[in-house]
């Protein structure tokens, strides 16, 4: 399938373009040149498919001309090794657990799913070595570097600034070892963004080492997003909740929406979409008002989704033609400031028992707010609680337990390299390396 970038001024590339590059030359993002209708007969019969089943059937609609079957079976199958469960919270409002990966968040799925396509990209040109450079204020980093450990004939090099990341989030990237390495970088996270865009930018660099990014609006990322909606919709028809089917995910750069609303667009029967989003309301003002006014961002509890120009908004904008109706009848929005989203979490643990973290607080809130008499919803939880534990600790004022998953990367000890801020020493390194 081939691949068109959302500027339209920059020639249309294979999956395999699409992947390595990330963005297109005109800076666009990269959208699949067709969306396929899957089958009547596969959403009669979702509800008896496991989670792999149904998953490879979307992966196979996107990426089954440019992969054979049984590599993309083992992607799927290695990709998703962990589930995506949907709970109940209360009467009618159901969460879908996305952080049973690796990592405890959503971005596991994408991201493993990128590593191992590209990976096989790799193997089909005959193993030359790929070097992914990754710049993180947090949780990108861990959720590649985990998504990329082990996989042959790829490098990753994290850039994470120094002192400002917090501790379990470190440790995520930093105890890995094998093909991860850390580079902690005495700046703040804009210096080692612009240190990996010079190192692309760098002709010496380029020549010595083969350079990509596993950016998260790359399409690899962002695809396979889909497959959870499909699932969620699988486990709510069984529980003969699906008829009226409102889904709500808490939204930053807007990737994670953008997978549902392709999911529609393949014939998945959801009613509508909520976007919920913190004291970044720059789409929530667009819905009202047709116009899209990037912000600079502020900071909030649910940091993850502190993002004040949405990147995937090319890509609804795009699907939609355009069309702010189409956009505000098939979406609905929903903004909370951080004394909101405290409250959220205050509430919805006193009265149910489920403990919410800031960001699937915000979807959580926003089905409360708008769910009619005969819907159903199904909000997002995009990230384990106990990432944000001292903020949840100091809300629910009670003890919140680390996984053991999580406590076993802080058992693990950190290896980083320290470097400057100045691009010369940062080439100087990967030239040696
Ligand atoms: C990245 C992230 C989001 C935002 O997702 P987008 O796809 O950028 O909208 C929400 N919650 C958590 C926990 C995240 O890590």
């Amino acid at each position: 399938m081939k691949y068109y970038s959302t500027n339209g001024k920059s020639d249309q590339v294979t999956l395999r373009d699409a992947v390595v590059k990330g963005l297109a030359s005109d800076k666009g993002l990269f959208m699949p040149e067709v969306i396929k209708h899957l089958p009547e007969s596969f959403f009669e019969e979702i509800q008896n498919l496991s989670f792999q089943e149904i998953a490879y059937k979307v992966a196979d609609a996107f990426f089954g001309e440019d992969v054979p079957s049984d590599t993309l079976k083992q992607i799927v199958c290695d990709t998703l090794n962990f589930d995506c469960p949907v709970v109940k919270v209360k009467d009618n409002i159901y969460s879908l657990e996305l952080f049973h990966g690796p990592t405890l968040a959503f971005k596991d799925v994408g991201a493993r799913f990128m590593a191992r396509l590209l990976g096989y990209f790799i193997q089909q040109e005959g193993n030359q070595k790929v070097n992914v450079l990754v710049a993180t204020s947090g949780d990108t980093g861990s959720a590649v570097a985990n998504g990329f450990l082990g996989v042959d004939g790829i490098h990753v090099y994290v850039l994470y600034p120094k002192g400002k990341v917090s501790a379990i989030q470190e440790c995520q990237f930093t105890t890995l070892g094998q093909n991860i390495t850390a580079l902690e970088v005495d700046g703040v996270f804009d210096d080692c963004q612009a240190l990996v865009k010079n190192a692309f930018m760098d002709a010496d660099l380029n020549k010595h080492m083969k350079l990509t990014s596993a950016n998260s609006i790359n399409v690899a990322r962002f695809l396979p997003q889909a497959f959870y909606y499909f699932y969620a919709y699988a486990q709510m028809k069984k529980l003969g909740k699906a008829d009226q089917l409102v889904v709500c995910v808490p939204s930053g750069n807007f990737g994670n929406i953008t997978a549902g609303l392709f999911g529609k667009e393949m014939g998945l029967p959801i009613k509508r979409f909520i976007a919920a989003n913190n004291a970044n309301d720059i789409f929530y003002n667009y819905l009202q008002t047709g116009e899209y006014h990037p912000q600079s961002s502020v900071q909030t509890i649910a940091n993850a989704m502190d993002v004040g120009d949405p990147s995937n908004f090319a890509r609804i904008f795009d699907l939609y033609k355009g069309c702010h109706s189409a956009i505000s009848s098939e979406i609905s929005g929903a903004t909370y400031t951080d004394e909101q989203i405290a409250e959220t979490v205050k509430a919805c643990y006193r009265e149910t028992g489920y403990l919410l973290d800031p960001h699937g607080a915000c979807g959580y809130r926003a089905l409360q707010e708008n769910l009619t008499a005969n819907e159903c919803g199904v909000f997002l939880e995009t990230a384990h609680p106990a990432k944000f534990k001292s903020t949840v600790e100091s809300i629910v004022e009670d003890e919140v337990e680390i996984p053991a998953k999580l406590a076993a990367f802080m058992k693990g000890s950190k290896k980083s390299i320290e470097i400057s801020k100045n691009f010369a020493d940062f080439k100087a390194y990967l030239m040696n390396e």
